[in-house]
């Protein structure tokens, strides 16, 4: 018993030696819960923030749709953009926003799921203090890629 205790004490002091801070730790073990890999931090001026994507699909033509996992820092977010196919939201972690132009934000956790229609003038990402992931589906690629439009600015993201 006395033992187990010491291998406890031990097996801690190396996780917080190892990782610095409990910052870190939250973070080791927050990705640990995840679905699916977070992918690579991407570098694009069609974000706000950091943000990373990891692509899913092996087979887009044949199936005529691009899907993947994205992940947004809090505050991180999508340019406004649209699809000219339209495009499906799984929301898989954390609390962010959908917001279509004209429309008021729509808040979203995990589990819910957004439709998102031809040409529609969208935005997507994370709430003020959460993380926020979702599977982002493309659908009829072949009608062309996403329109990449204008930031939104501060004053447009909810707070
Ligand atoms: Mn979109």
């Amino acid at each position: 018993m006395k033992h187990n205790i010491q291998y406890s004490l031990l097996f801690l002091i190396i996780l917080i030696v190892g990782c610095n801070t409990g910052e870190k730790i939250e973070r080791l073990i927050r990705q640990s819960n995840y679905v699916f890999p977070k992918g690579e931090k991407i570098t694009s001026n069609n974000f706000t923030g950091t943000v990373w994507v990891k692509m899913m699909g092996t087979n887009d033509s044949a199936l005529n749709a691009r899907f993947g996992n994205v992940t947004f820092e809090p505050m991180a977010r999508t340019n406004w953009h649209s699809h000219p196919g339209g495009q499906i939201l799984l929301i898989t972690e954390g609390q962010g926003y959908y917001k279509a132009q004209g429309q008021p934000a729509r808040l979203l956790g995990k589990g819910d799921v957004v439709e998102i229609l031809p040409n529609v003038v969208h935005w997507h990402g994370a709430s003020p203090n959460s993380e926020f992931a979702h599977i982002a589906i493309s659908l009829n690629t072949d009608k062309g890629g996403t329109v990449w439009l204008q930031p939104v600015t501060e004053k447009e993201y909810p707070k």
